[in-house]
């Protein structure tokens, strides 16, 4: 039963049983971040529910490796062709070295993902890593026929590939339909046509990130790294290949190009997407400025927000979504995820607690299955969620009186809960919860008033007394113009 899992393949466009090319081996590649500010509730989802899949197939007893990359070059400003690299247009705006933004950013990105109690990657390649392995590639597309050269640039030609392979494969765009309407943006007069893509741009003479190469220094292209790293780790053809659904075109529909065009089949054996978050309806985004840092959310400190939400507030806010359906930011819908997170983590307290008697009057054997039978069906939290509350439900009957559990029902029980909320979904218990925040925040003002009238009676020993007891306690106070501000060390 536990070896039923099927996914959504957004290239057949349905579920299919999952079958490994290699078991108990799996490949699964993700696309990474492009490492050029803070991570936001849009990066949360893709960290999240890879983490789920990668998590449930390591429970199923799979080996898998997991492999999501890093971009740090090559990701251009309006996700085309043109325009200036992500990463050096922020050095340049910030006064840092490229490689000083992306191990900023990085670093960043790491530790937001921990505090969503993600797991790390098997492997996490750079693009700047391996820019040798992407010079190959793109000399077996010259090779080909699939790839041109023009004034320094290397284009892949999507009219020619066209000829013996589906460019619209994924992404179900036509291609006589993308000949006629995609725009020839200005200064791209050098390609054949303007669906084509560079695999890899000439550096202008401003341009920091570069590297020598056959056809001049330059850098590689967007679409060009994820079709190298993932072969390297992953081999010639592998399982599982995921990444947020505004990737599928034209970064993956791109790499299927260039896999396929160089190797005479495609890579990648079932493609998977998640749905994007959206705010009042509308895709969250950097480039749309209407996003939320991880950091603010944890934090409050952004005008929409009406509170903090801890890691796992927001890390169960999104498993309570389908990973394929939008999830829209509210205010509300976060407040709902802190109060079901933490009625399940106290269920749990409870759970341990409960004492097992001579009669059995549960069916746990149902909830168990139940649990699965979601999990399996492309992975659908929600409905798993659901179920864990039936199991809520059931623990408060048994520890009001009202239902009966044996030894070995209880047992299969705190199994699954341990096994589904934890190793699975990934939640953790909290001890910085807000709600403790708070009431700290309110003994810290207390402590704070007592020092203030020491203060105004010149009895400065008690007043430095308080401020050293809180400093003792890890409490860092600062004295501001209006008060104090006050922070844990
Ligand atoms: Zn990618």
């Amino acid at each position: 039963m536990e070896n039923k899992l099927t996914i959504y393949n957004t290239l057949s466009r349905k579920k299919e049983l999952f079958e490994p090319l290699n078991p108990p081996f799996v490949g699964l590649y993700v696309c990474g971040p492009t490492v050029y500010g803070d991570a936001h509730l849009g990066h949360a989802r893709p960290g999240i529910t890879f983490d789920l899949l990668f998590r449930y197939l390591k429970y199923l007893g799979y080996r898998v490796r997991y492999v999501r990359n890093i971009t740090d070059v090559g990701h251009l400003v309006n996700d085309e062709d043109d325009g200036e690299d992500k990463i050096a247009k922020k050095a340049k705006l910030e006064q840092l070295e490229p490689m000083e933004v992306v191990q900023l950013y990085t670093n960043r990105y790491h530790k937001n993902m921990e505090q969503l109690n993600t797991l790390p990657p098997s492997i996490e390649p750079h693009a700047s890593g391996h820019i040798i392995e992407q010079q190959e590639l793109i000399k077996t597309l010259i090779d080909k026929g699939y790839a041109y050269e023009s004034e320094g640039n290397i284009y892949f030609d999507v009219e020619r590939y066209s000829k013996k392979y589906h460019y619209g494969i994924l992404s179900g765009r036509k291609i006589d339909e993308l000949l006629v309407n995609t725009r020839q943006l200005s200064g791209q007069e050098e390609k054949r046509n303007s669906v084509d893509f560079a695999l890899w741009k000439k550096a202008t003479p401003e341009h920091i990130m570069r590297w020598p190469s056959p056809w001049g220094v330059g850098f590689p292209g967007w679409h060009l790294e994820c079709s190298c790293m993932s072969q390297k780790y992953l081999g010639n053809t592998f399982d599982i290949h995921g990444g947020g659904l505004d990737l599928q075109f034209p970064h993956h529909e791109c790499e299927i190009a260039q896999s396929t065009a160089a190797q005479g089949h495609p890579a990648v054996r079932y493609w998977m997407h998640n749905n994007m978050v959206t705010i009042n309806g509308q895709k969250m985004g950097k480039s749309l400025g209407n996003f939320i840092t991880l950091d603010q959310l944890f934090a409050g400190n952004n005008a929409v927000l009406e509170q903090a939400y801890s890691p796992m507030t927001v890390r169960f806010f999104i498993l309570q979504a389908h990973y394929r359906s939008p999830l829209d930011f509210s205010n509300e819908a976060l407040k709902a995820a802190e109060k079901g997170y933490e009625r399940l983590m106290s269920a749990i307290v409870q759970l341990h607690k409960l004492k097992a008697s001579n009669e059995n009057t549960v069916d746990v054997k149902t909830l168990r299955d139940n649990c699965f039978n979601a999990m399996n069906d492309d992975l659908n939290t929600p409905i798993l969620i659901a179920h864990l509350f039936d199991g809520v439900r059931m623990i408060n009957s048994i520890a009001a009186g009202s239902e009966k559990i044996d030894a070995e029902n209880l047992q299969t029980l705190t199994e699954l809960f341990d096994s589904f909320v934890f190793d699975i979904l990934g939640l953790k218990g909290e001890t910085d919860s807000s709600a403790s925040n708070q009431a700290l925040g309110k003994v810290i003002d207390a402590m704070m008033n007592v020092r203030k009238a020491a203060r105004a009676n010149k009895d400065w020993a008690t007043s430095d007394k308080i401020r050293d007891e809180l400093k003792n306690a890890g409490i860092q106070i600062k004295d501001t113009k209006d008060g104090y501000e006050w922070e844990l060390e």
